[in-house]
């Protein structure tokens, strides 16, 4: 049995007089005139529990979207209870009829739900509508379709060689207990695909996005219960962090945690699982994508215009609240001049304002703890001797949080900025001198202690090789001449290692395995 192999989603370009552009103009309409009243989801009940929280544009926090119920922890335990009550039909189904519920859901989301999902995207977490088609629409319509693809693979797996009389087989069970999704509220394909993943290998699933997020995470909801997931496979509930860990982390059935969020708080998250680990059936399995200091370097062999690009693209798109976001540069001093200057030119032709006028390229970070954590930043580097802001550094939270994507220049490499994760448009740059290359990739790897994303440009191959080499561990996902942001599920397996995470690539085999524990069978006849 084969399902037919999948491609990538097509990326609608919304260009103005399009359909696509009319429909989502038309979504954001409907969503900014209502208020809607987001319930959370337990296995077959919407559940209200009348402490009601706002939700506003980050670009317009005076406007008021609607409210979500928060719950406490006897939600947690419902959910927990509801999440182990659908485990045992849903593992029985055949592995078929999940697949066709995730394919289904995928093409709900490239049909119908598609301006839904968008518009949502961009009014709850502040993405402009491309920014939102990539994520919302298409990347997770890849995670789903791809994923269904690997899971067949994962069960045509089996040992090879079985003698007369006997028959050795490979069975992957779904994980023993539920598991836990906590997700981020930087892409909708994270937050649908960190539930999604380990319930198409059989088990079932609490999730709590971040409260920022819950707007979209409501859409997804609607997506799943509408192509036929069956009640409790995905419980949704919107519960205080600390509250939530206290019941998951010590329940007997916690079977794993599938992650994307800070690097502090999955360090957290694995040292209370540590101190619980003799109250578990088995060893939860531990998967996580946290931090990132991505960086770009340049040869000094490499074009300068490319560079810029790269820079003002992989810094400032979504204002930088990619983990993959490129945050730190390395530019040879021979190319200095002309990068600063085509840098500027980018920075000029890029608009800030809401998501809702589709010429802003740069919208509002998420939220005012971000605000007040990345303008500290700024603030930092303005009294700081060791650099200067050499593009914006102006911030305004009057209406929504905005930030100017800011350009930091920074004489020390190991400066503030150019070490410590910002999550925000702020880039710092260092730069070399253009003969020591080495120098500056042994800079690169050993200044941070993060390694998700990086890229090196170079025209020269003997440099591209020899930073491929040399930052073979300063990065999970590598670039040569591109922006270190932008993985397309089934092309570029996403995830990091050191501080960024257990490196389970999203979207790929590797991380459906982790959602499984295989049993073998030998039967003699
Ligand atoms: N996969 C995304 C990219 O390549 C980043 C995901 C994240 O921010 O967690 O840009």
């Amino acid at each position: 049995f084969k399902v037919p192999v999948p491609i990538n989603e097509p990326v609608l370009n919304y260009a103005p007089g399009s359909a696509e552009r009319s429909q989502l103009q038309s979504m954001l309409e409907v969503f900014r005139s209502q208020e809607i009243d987001i319930p959370m989801y337990i296995g077959s009940e919407e559940i209200r529990t009348g402490n009601k929280k706002p939700l506003n544009p980050p670009h317009d926090h005076q406007h008021l979207l609607g409210y979500f119920h928060e719950g406490d922890s006897s939600h947690v335990a419902q959910a927990i209870n509801a999440a182990l009550g659908a485990k045992d039909a849903w593992e029985k189904m055949q592995w078929e009829q999940r697949a066709a519920i995730f394919l289904k859901a995928a093409e709900l989301i490239a049909g119908p739900y598609r301006a839904k999902i968008n518009a949502a995207t961009m009014l709850g977490q502040s993405k402009n509508a491309y920014q939102a088609e990539i994520d919302a629409a298409c990347e997770f319509i890849d995670f789903l379709r791809f994923n269904v693809q690997y899971m067949t693979e994962i069960y045509a797996q089996q040992p090879p060689v079985s003698s007369p009389g006997i028959w050795n087989r490979l069975e992957q069970r779904p994980l023993e207990g539920f598991i836990f999704a906590l997700t981020p509220f930087n892409f909708t394909a994270i937050a649908g695909n960190l539930p999604a993943a380990p319930a198409m290998m059989g088990n079932t699933v609490v999730w709590k996005p971040a409260y920022t997020q819950i707007y979209a995470a409501n859409v997804i909801m609607q997506v799943f219960k509408e192509a036929g997931l069956p009640d409790g496979v995905i419980n949704l509930i919107y519960v205080d962090g600390p509250a939530a860990g206290e019941v998951i982390f010590k329940h007997r059935d916690f079977a794993g945690i599938h992650f994307t969020g800070s690097t502090g708080v999955f360090q957290t998250i694995w040292k209370t699982i540590g101190e619980n680990i003799t109250r578990y059936k088995s060893y939860p399995r531990i998967v996580g994508e946290t931090g990132g200091k991505d960086f770009l370097i340049a040869h000094k062999s490499s074009n300068a215009k490319q560079v810029a690009t790269a820079l003002a693209r992989g810094a400032f798109e979504y204002q930088g609240q990619k983990c993959s976001a490129a945050s730190r540069a390395y530019i040879p001093s021979n190319l200095w001049e002309d990068v600063k200057a085509y840098l500027m030119a980018d920075l000029q032709s890029m608009k800030m304002g809401p998501t809702e006028d589709f010429s802003n390229f740069i919208n509002a970070v998420i939220d005012e703890k971000s605000f007040d954590k990345i303008a500290g930043y700024i603030d930092g580097a303005k009294k700081s001797e060791m650099t200067e802001i050499i593009a914006g550094g102006n911030y305004d939270k009057s209406k929504g949080y905005f930030i100017e994507p800011t350009v930091i220049l920074s004489k020390d490499p190991s400066s503030t900025t150019m070490c410590e994760e910002i999550f925000g448009p702020v880039l710092t740059i260092y730069v070399y001198n253009a003969e020591h290359f080495e120098e500056a990739l042994e800079l690169v790897d050993q200044t941070s202690p993060y390694a998700l994303t990086g890229a090196v440009f170079s025209t020269d191959r003997y440099a591209a090789e020899l930073a491929t080499y040399k930052l073979r561990n300063a990065a999970g996902n590598f670039y040569i001449n591109d922006k270190p942001t932008g993985a397309v599920v089934g092309q570029q397996p996403f995830g990091g290692s050191r501080a960024s995470g257990t490196n389970d690539k999203a979207g790929s085999m590797i991380n459906l395995l982790r959602w499984v524990s295989p049993r073998t069978i030998k039967e003699t006849f």
